[in-house]
């Protein structure tokens, strides 16, 4: 019988366990230790040696973090990109604030800088000026920064970069991750590389790293005894889910190589395909991760649709899976503001993420190539260039 083959899954680099049973020796069996002092200054390093880097329990914690190193609390507003996975726009909620969501523009799949513009000038006008702006790396596209932080800044409104999806995207050279006056970082095992579970705060100073591990680690004031003047969290990393993370960044760039080498592979699928468009940068200021591939389907053009697609994929145990629902379609957030237009509706609607994990053999492409050409390609024969 043949294997599943799925969207996105772990893909170890053979040193994890070294690291792990150093742990073990050593009984660093904690949330804190060699790995996850080692681990952050992997991260720090890779992004650009002057960040600050507190690894955290989860991406979502480092978001709620983030949030609240920006003060956002009870009745605030927080700007939100709206087409992202729900982790980007809960902590505003657990902080009883209210998200404001934004529509994407059709270059990047992310946040449009026209209509963040027209949210802060309508929420301002309304007596409140958000206190955040998340913005999203989509599927490791990178976001349009210059137009957002220049928004941002005109306002003075802090960006959270959420660049759980994006570690080794870069965006003019720089590392997705590193723009904001936060970003966020994801390690669960889907991602592009994963400590089985995880996340990480990127910050701009030791203070604000410092704060961020005080909060994680249930904020403790300096006391001999049990001592708190703030509610605090248990979200700090565990030394052993760190050793996994220090194995996984000694073959981080072979990861976002093989990435985008899976994005290539479906290039050369396409390319004739009548209606068929894959998600691809818009000019070389956009170095994407490729997380995840993804095609668009016009089913006024193409031969079959999205769902068609999708259901012969599932036919052959080929996991592959529409894009993020818009969150100012869910039923959750139903009531909060929405600026925009339909691009985030309309790509939801016609797109599909397709299996784009580096370990996938030849074969598993061959089948998945199979599917695609007998679905979307008249010419029928199935030929792809190794
Ligand atoms: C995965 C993900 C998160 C959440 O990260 P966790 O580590 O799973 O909590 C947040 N935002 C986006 C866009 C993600 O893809």
């Amino acid at each position: 019988m043949k294997l599943k083959v799925w969207l996105s899954s772990p893909h170890m680099g053979g040193n994890e366990l070294k690291y792990i049973n150093e742990a073990f020796d050593a009984n660093w069996i904690a949330p804190l230790g060699p790995n996850v002092d080692g681990f952050e200054q992997d991260i720090e390093k890779f992004l650009n040696g002057r960040v600050k880097v507190a690894a955290l329990s989860s991406g979502t914690a480092a978001l709620h973090l983030a949030l609240i190193e920006c003060n956002v609390g009870h009745g605030d507003e927080v700007i939100c990109q709206s087409m992202t996975f729900s982790a980007s726009a809960n902590p505003i909620a657990y902080q009883g604030a209210t998200p404001v969501f934004i529509d994407s523009e059709k270059d990047t799949w992310n946040m449009c800088p026209d209509a963040l513009q027209e949210a802060i000038v309508d929420r301002m006008a309304k007596g409140k000026k958000p206190k955040a702006i998340i913005v999203v790396h989509l599927y490791g596209m990178p976001a349009k920064m210059d137009e957002i932080l220049s928004i941002a800044a005109e306002y003075d409104i802090p960006v959270i970069e959420d660049s759980a999806e994006s570690l080794g995207s870069k965006y003019k050279g720089k590392a997705c991750g590193t723009f904001g006056r936060f970003g966020i970082l994801s390690f669960n095992g889907n991602k592009i590389i994963t400590t089985s579970g995880g996340g990480a705060l990127v910050c701009h100073s030791q203070e604000d790293k410092e704060k961020a591990v005080f909060l994680s680690t249930q904020a403790r004031d300096n006391a001999p005894h049990y001592q708190h003047s703030h509610i605090g969290y248990n979200y700090r990393m565990s030394n052993i889910s760190a050793g996994i993370g220090r194995g996984q960044m000694e073959v981080l760039a072979d990861r976002v190589e093989g990435r985008r080498k899976m994005h290539d592979f479906y290039a050369e699928i396409c390319k004739d395909m009548e209606g068929v468009e894959l998600f691809s940068e818009p000019d070389s200021d956009f170095y994407s991760n490729h997380w995840l591939s993804v095609i668009t389907i016009d089913e006024t053009k193409a031969l079959k649709t999205r769902e068609d697609l999708r259901l012969a994929f599932l036919e052959e145990d080929i996991e592959s899976r529409p894009i993020w629902k818009p969150m100012h379609l869910q039923p959750v957030f139903e009531d909060a503001p929405y600026y925009g237009g339909k691009v985030a509706e309309t790509l939801f609607g016609n797109s599909l993420c397709l299996p784009s994990g580096t370990n996938l053999s030849d074969e598993d492409r061959e089948r998945i190539a199979k599917v695609m050409i007998e679905v979307l390609s008249d010419k029928k024969e199935y030929s792809v260039s190794r």
